[in-house]
Parts: structure tokens; C-alpha cells; sequence
């Protein structure tokens, strides 16, 4: 039999993709390598701690994150961030600093030299400079606002949104179009924001939510209402065009019949499935990097730990030296995170900050997220719960020419009429824009399938300021 839809991978993009195409009556069927699906989403229960492995949040402010909490009514199950979150933390000379939440933040706070500071204000005047060809964050915003905000502040963002992504490695028009834009169009970004503001428009941001059960709560649920649809345990092996579609090879398990396949792999993988189909997006694949992370997980007991954690955690600049890129609090984000009396932490370590820290074995990255706990918030004694999630792949990295790159495997359909790819490399690292970008996928399939041609699928220019702590 040939279905209408093969997707591979089972990650939130290709089951929230093959989702919207059951949702419209065709034929799916998802394939998933590992016995668990949800790729990077990963929540573990254990001793009362929820773990959150990959990512704990996902950004309201995206749309489709909505929509399909609502699609699949687990609305109840919704939690928003705690009402303890009362600052964000930067490590400044080796201690947490406190800076509170809202737009003048920084210029209200110490972090930051009072130079740096007017430096900020002076944004607002400041002339316009020359742009390179495709520039990075780091460049753009010392251009814009000066070294020490685009090495305090925004490196350490970057980091924590692009999982250790370095500022100076990373397009800015690519992460933050709206910035770009800002700029071209009034001269200053502080302008463009100003007036964007008196115009009513929205700005790029986040709003945090995540489930009673974690994250993983969405994958489940994507799942269930799949049912039969999903095959785990299923490794794709080769795709082949035929006449009427694709088949997938799945060695000694077979293969599968498909009109139209959705590649919703970690890039590094459609650069291994796409030669001999489609050399042009396999070639733009390989060139997507994805350092490797650690995710360290800390219990204690609330008494052992003397810092308040009264915020979403803490981020890192560069020139601090630390081991860890930053960290959060995750009892104080959501509830049910720790059981009563005790506090859950998780520290992010590697990226491309230093990656041949993530590949340290288990019980060294424990050491050192502890030393790094005892240091910056006092915590001591032994963790009642410690567990750590190697990510050999970690998260893309957005570099100058992405954009291109992602225009070429955007048109895959339009070479390969009815292969199509989606996942995390497009337009965001989100969980809430994979969901997006799942969206628009499915509807150029269907496309396909109804019509015989692709609706031309545009992926780029939804980058999200995602002010989250970790990655
Ligand atoms: C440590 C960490 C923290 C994060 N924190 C956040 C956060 O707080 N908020 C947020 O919004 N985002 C966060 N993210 C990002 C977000 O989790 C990911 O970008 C998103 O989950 C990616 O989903 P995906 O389905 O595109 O890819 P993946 O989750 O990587 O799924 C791809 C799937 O394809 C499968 N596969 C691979 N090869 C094959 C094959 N040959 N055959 C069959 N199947 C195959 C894999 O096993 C995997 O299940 C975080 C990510 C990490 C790693």
C-alpha cells in the first residue's frame, strides 16, 4: 500500500506535522529511530523531581503553541511561570547579579559599567555604520549598543537561547530579523522599538508556559491522537524516488511506500538520508552545525540551598570564565518541579562555548555543576537527585549564510516534487516554532497531495526573542 505521507522522526516537528495531515484525512505514517518519541523533548519522573532533559518551556506568544494545546485539550493541564520569578540573574565577577525584570533593567542595575549604560541610551542617536554582508550578533549589537552590552548581555542570551551558540558565530539576521529590520527602516532599533510601540505593533518576545507533566506532556498527546500511525523502533536507512512517490528503506524491518516524504530529522541526519535524491539540500544540511550539550539535573533540600532562586535561573558571559553556560531554577518556574521541601536545579553545559566540556563523563559534569551550585548559590551538601543528559547533537547554529542555506532547503519540493523537510533549523530552535513550522509543512504537503504541486513554503524571518535561561 502507498501512503499519502511518510514522515521521519518523531520529534514535536514530525508529530505535530503528521498531526495537522491526519487531522485533514490523509494517510500517515510516522517513523521514529528511538523507542521513545519526542526527540529532544524528554520529561522524567523520579522521586518526586519532574526532570525536564531537553527542553521546560515552551513561548505562548507563538501562536500555533496555543493552538495546539487547545487542539489537543490539554489546556488544564497548562502551567505559567511561577509568581516567584522577581529577577534575571548574570554572573558579574563570580557572584549572581540581580537585575529586575522589565525594560530598563539594565540601565537600572550595576551589571553593567555606567559608560556601557549610556552607551545603551546613546543607541538612540547613534549613526548607522556599515553592515557587513551578513552580520553577526556579536557585530551588530557592539555597533549598535556598545562592547561591553554585546559581550554582557547578549552573548550570554544568545548561549542560552542557541544552546552555548557564541554571539560572534551567529547572523543576526538570521536569530533576530526584527532587529535588522529595526534598524534599516528608522535608523536605531531604540527608535524602531519606540515607535513600534506607539503604532500598536507587537515585538518580537516570549511568554512562558510549559504542562503539569512537562513538555513531554505535548509529544504524548501528539502521539496518542496518532495511535496506529507511528512506528517506533524504526530507523530510516535510505529514501528512494520512485515512480508514484518515495520508498523508505528500513533495513531488515522493510521498507514503505509514500507520495510524499517530510524529512523531520536533526539536519545532520536529512544530510545523511538526502544524497542521490536531492545533492542541493543534502549539501546545505551538512553545513548546519549543532555542538554538543549536557543538561546536569540537581535535587536538594530546600535548606541546603541559600540563595532565594527567585527567578527563571541565571546566565554566563563569556569572559566570566565559568563552567557552565548558565543554569535554572526550575522549581521556581513551574510547580511540581520538586517535591515539598526541596529545589530543582539544572545546569547547561558545553555548546560551542566549550563543547569538550559536554562530552566529560556523567559523574564530572555532576562535579562541576555542584561546585558551580556551591559557588554562585550556596548550595551545599550532597543533592538528593543528580542526573545528566549527554546531547551529543545539540541545537543548530544559525551562522551568517544560513539563510541561504535554509532558501535551498526550503525548495527541496520544488526539485523533488513531494519531498519536503522540517525541524528545528528553520526558522528557530523553539519548540513553539518547530510547531509553527510543522503548520506551514503540512499545508505544502497537502498541497501536494491535493493538486500535485508544493505550496511554496516560507519558513524564514519568524525568529523569536526567547528570553529564557538555559538553552
Ligand atoms: C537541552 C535542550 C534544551 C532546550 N530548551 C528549550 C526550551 O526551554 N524551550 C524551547 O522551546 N526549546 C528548547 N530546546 C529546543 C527544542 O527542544 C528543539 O529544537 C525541538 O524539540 C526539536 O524538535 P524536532 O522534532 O525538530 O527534532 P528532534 O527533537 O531532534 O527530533 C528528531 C527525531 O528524529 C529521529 N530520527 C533521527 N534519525 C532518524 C532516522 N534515520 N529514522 C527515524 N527517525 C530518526 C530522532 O530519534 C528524533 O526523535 C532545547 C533543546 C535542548 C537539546
Amino acid at each position: 500500500m502507498t501512503l499519502d505521507t511518510i514522515v521521519i522522526g518523531g520529534g514535536v516537528s514530525g508529530l505535530a506535522t503528521a498531526y495537522h495531515l491526519k487531522k485533514r484525512g490523509h494517510q500517515v505514517a510516522v517513523l521514529e529511530r528511538q523507542a521513545r518519541l519526542g526527540g529532544n523533548a524528554i520529561s522524567e519522573h523520579r522521586d518526586g523531581f519532574l526532570m525536564e532533559h531537553g527542553p521546560s518551556t515552551m513561548n505562548a506568544l507563538v501562536p500555533a503553541a496555543n493552538e495546539i494545546s487547545t487542539e489537543l485539550a490539554i489546556d488544564d493541564r497548562r502551567c505559567d511561570l511561577g509568581d516567584g520569578i522577581q529577577n534575571r540573574y548574570l554572573v558579574s565577577n563570580g557572584a549572581l547579579s540581580g537585575i529586575s525584570i522589565g525594560a530598563l533593567g539594565f540601565l537600572r542595575s550595576n551589571y553593567l559599567s555606567p559608560l556601557a549604560r549610556l552607551r545603551i541610551l546613546a543607541e538612540l542617536f547613534w549613526p548607522h555604520g556599515s553592515p557587513g554582508e551578513d552580520e553577526t550578533v556579536l557585530s551588530f549589537c557592539t555597533r549598535r549598543f556598545g562592547k561591553e552590552f554585546a559581550e554582557r548581555v547578549m552573548d550570554p542570551m544568545v548561549a542560552g537561547i542557541y544552546g552555548g551558540g557564541r554571539a560572534a558565530d551567529l547572523s543576526v539576521s538570521a536569530i533576530f530579523p526584527m532587529l535588522v529590520a529595526l534598524e534599516a527602516k528608522y535608523g536605531s532599533v531604540t527608535l524602531g522599538i519606540m515607535h513600534r510601540r506607539r503604532e500598536g505593533g507587537k515585538m518580537p518576545g516570549s511568554r512562558l508556559f510549559s504542562w503539569q507533566g512537562g513538555i513531554a506532556t505535548l509529544a504524548q498527546t501528539l502521539a496518542r491522537s496518532l495511535g496506529d500511525s507511528i512506528h517506533t523502533g524504526a530507523t530510516v536507512r535510505r529514501i528512494t524516488p520512485d515512480g508514484a512517490g518515495f520508498a523508505v528503506d528500513l533495513g531488515s524491518a522493510g521498507s514503505l511506500q509514500g507520495k510524499s516524504i517530510v524529512v523531520a530529522t536533526q539536519a545532520h541526519v536529512a544530510a545523511q538520508l538526502l544524497p542521490g535524491v536531492d545533492d542541493q539540500a543534502a549539501a546545505a544540511a551538512e553545513q548546519i552545525a549543532a555542538p554538543p550539550l549536557a543538561v546536569v539535573f540537581l535535587g536538594f533540600a530546600r535548606s541546603a540551598v541559600e540563595h532565594p532562586l527567585d527567578g527563571l535561573g541565571f546566565l554566563t558571559a563569556a569572559a566570566e570564565g565559568r563552567n557552565i553556560l548558565g543554569a535554572q531554577f526550575c522549581s521556581t518556574m513551574f510547580p511540581g518541579r520538586a517535591p515539598k521541601g526541596h529545589v530543582a536545579l539544572s545546569a547547561y553545559i558545553g555548546g560551542a562555548r566549550s563543547p569538550e566540556l559536554a562530552r566529560l563523563p556523567s559523574a564530572d559534569l555532576i562535579d562541576l555543576a555542584r561546585d558551580e551550585f556551591k559557588d554562585l548559590v550556596g548550595a551545599r551538601g550532597e543533592p538528593v537527585m543528580a542526573q545528566v543528559r549527554h546531547w551529543p547533537i545539540g541545537l543548530p547554529q544559525y551562522r551568517p549564510g544560513h539563510k541561504r542555506l535554509i532558501a535551498e532547503l526550503d525548495t527541496t519540493h520544488e526539485r523533488q516534487p513531494g519531498l519536503f523537510l522540517s525541524g528545528n533549523y528553520f526558522a528557530g530552535p523553539s519548540v513553539a516554532t518547530c510547531l509553527s513550522v510543522a503548520q506551514k509543512t503540512a499545508l505544502a504537503v497537502q498541497g501536494h497531495l491535493e493538486n500535485g504541486q508544493g505550496i511554496t513554503r516560507q519558513t524564514q524571518g519568524g525568529g523569536h526573542i526567547h528570553h529564557q535561561n538555559g538553552p
